[in-house]
């Protein structure tokens, strides 16, 4: 901690990244990591079939596809590729190829809907999209899209490698990744992620794992087009480790998986903690190999970390703490972290952050509780063609806002306190209350609404939404829940409803959310 400047730095030693100016693709970058020959043990495992891809096979697939796309598909760098499938062996190496051709990745959820789609689509501008064909028909039909189960694209994945190699030059600052999220308000945006922030993100894991006794086998629950799983898939095969591919994860499976293939680490949301806390499923399985799970996306409760850690005293819960925008931002693989529950551990090495005080902007001391501000090389490029949202976030010196209120201890532990920002997490999913209210008022019989997240234990918050109905209109609870369920993903489902004569708000006509949320605690445990 500097006293003079009130900026806090990591506790650890920064480690050293490439230097940015070199060229440098992240699949280059994960090469440079991994031993050669490359290892024999398996890179990815379906965890449904066996079936597994080992290091040299998913090497030769990367380059044969990419390959085959820059040929074939006249693929090249800069080109936006947009993807909507569910998770599957092929989408590490897809991202893989596409990296190794400069082209930018943009995954989607495939729960979305068309419309939702459309407009991420207007969004990121891609010239293909990759889908399954399940998916396909929810894209925009004038897109080019090329079916991963398609016969052609299995071809794709043995064609000969073209020589001499058709991979561009990559700058590091080129943008690898587009990922979505709605930011501290509004709609959801297109965040710009360079192949030097998952350099960066990987490198820390790389420092760590140094000396480590043998590969680890990661189970995989988070959505491979999530911001965590994406860069789970790319740091997994960096590393040399083992990852375990599962779609459609429900909580059986899991503890099935674990057990049947020794995984040793997992990426778990909130609830599934919880469910390991709980269940009692999970003593029928023999889940020993278990080391620790990397448990984010939301607040874990203090309660759920304290029964798991009874029941479970050999697993450790590294609670971390990240963003799409901000990357991972602290991480409790260290031992010493792991024990500390109500804390989501200290600032990575290469990180620096301020508290700021939302209201006066000034800047904070250790325990004061303020707006977390963190700058590091992890942090986005931008939101893509939105320089509203940019100024808003990135304070002139590069300081990205991340709209959690937070405050760090004299050891450097950092608690998230609260949310400023207007986000909903269900399940660790980004639920935007904009999208909610803009779509309610699009119905006849309402005037006004505004949306906020309700707390429910299983699944973190549920989206409450507050109705003004038109005068004369009877439209009921379920009404207003099934017209939104309709327009949007399952995740984003309004699931409780109040009717009110107004909503709140101020003078500058901004919902005022923190009443909402006190008036719904009190309404919900009336009634
Ligand atoms: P996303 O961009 O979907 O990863 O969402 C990032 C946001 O999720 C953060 O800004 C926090 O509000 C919340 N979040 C992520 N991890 C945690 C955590 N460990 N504890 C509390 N909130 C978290």
């Amino acid at each position: 901690f500097c006293a003079e400047t009130k900026t806090f730095h990591s506790l650890r030693p920064a480690i050293p990244l490439p230097p940015p100016s070199l060229p440098l693709s992240f699949p280059v970058f994960a090469l440079s990591l991994l031993p050669y020959p490359l290892p024999s043990h398996p890179a990815l495992i379906d965890a449904a079939t066996s079936v597994s891809v080992s290091f040299p096979t998913f090497f030769s697939r990367v380059n044969s596809l990419a390959s085959a796309l820059h040929a074939h598909a006249g693929l090249s760098r800069s080109d936006v590729a947009f993807i909507l499938s569910h998770a599957t062996l092929d989408i590490p190496i897809l991202y893989f190829a596409l990296l190794s051709l400069g082209i930018t990745i943009s995954p989607a959820n495939p729960a979305a809907t068309a419309s939702e789609l459309s407009r991420l689509v207007r969004l990121t501008n891609p010239s293909i999209a990759f889908a399954v064909s399940s998916t396909v028909s929810k894209l925009p039909s004038n897109l080019p899209t090329l079916l991963l189960d398609s016969p052609t694209f299995s071809s794709f994945l043995e064609a000969d490698a073209i020589f001499p190699s058709p991979f561009p030059a990559i700058k590091q600052s080129d943008v690898a990744a587009i990922q979505f999220s709605s930011g501290t308000t509004g709609h959801m945006k297109a965040v710009a992620l360079t192949h030097r922030n998952f350099i960066a993100m990987t490198a820390g894991f790389h420092a760590l794992q140094a000396g480590q006794a043998g590969p680890d086998v990661t189970l995989l629950s988070a959505p491979m087009f999530h911001s965590l799983g994406f860069f789970f898939v790319l740091r997994t095969v960096a590393l040399g480790d083992t990852l375990l591919v599962m779609d459609r994860v429900t909580f059986p499976d899991m503890m099935r998986a674990v057990e049947k293939y020794g995984v040793t680490q997992m990426t778990a949301a909130p609830p599934v903690v919880l469910a390991m806390a709980r269940s009692e499923d999970v003593m029928q399985h023999d889940i020993s190999a278990l080391k620790r799970i990397f448990c984010g996306g939301a607040p874990l409760s203090e309660d759920a970390a304290e029964r798991f850690s009874t029941r479970f005293p050999g697993i450790s819960i590294c609670q971390a703490y990240g963003s799409t925008e901000a990357g991972g931002i602290s991480r409790m693989i260290y031992a010493e972290e792991c024990g500390q529950q109500r804390s989501v551990g200290r600032l990575s090495e290469n990180l620096e952050a301020k508290i700021v005080d939302p209201l006066t902007g000034e800047f904070l001391s250790i325990g004061q509780q303020g707006e977390l501000w963190i700058r590091s090389p992890a942090v986005m490029k931008g939101y893509v063609g939105d320089e509203e949202a940019n100024v808003k976030t990135f304070d002139c010196q590069g300081w990205l806002k991340t709209g959690d209120l937070c405050y760090i201890d004299q050891n450097g532990y950092i608690y998230i306190v609260d949310r400023l920002k207007e986000l909903i997490k269900y399940k660790a999913y980004q639920v935007p209350p904009a999208e909610l209210e803009q779509i309610l008022q699009t119905s006849p019989e309402i005037v006004d609404a505004a949306v906020i997240p309700y707390p429910q234990e299983e699944v973190g918050q549920i989206p409450m939404a507050f109705v003004v109905r038109q005068p004369g209109s009877k439209i009921s609870e379920v009404e207003v829940m099934d017209y939104v369920a309709k327009k949007v993903a399952p995740y984003k489902k309004i699931r409780k409803v109040s009717f009110v004569n107004s909503i709140p708000k101020s003078a500058a006509g901004k919902i005022l959310r923190k009443e909402l949320a006190t008036y719904a605690i009190g309404f919900c445990s009336e009634s």
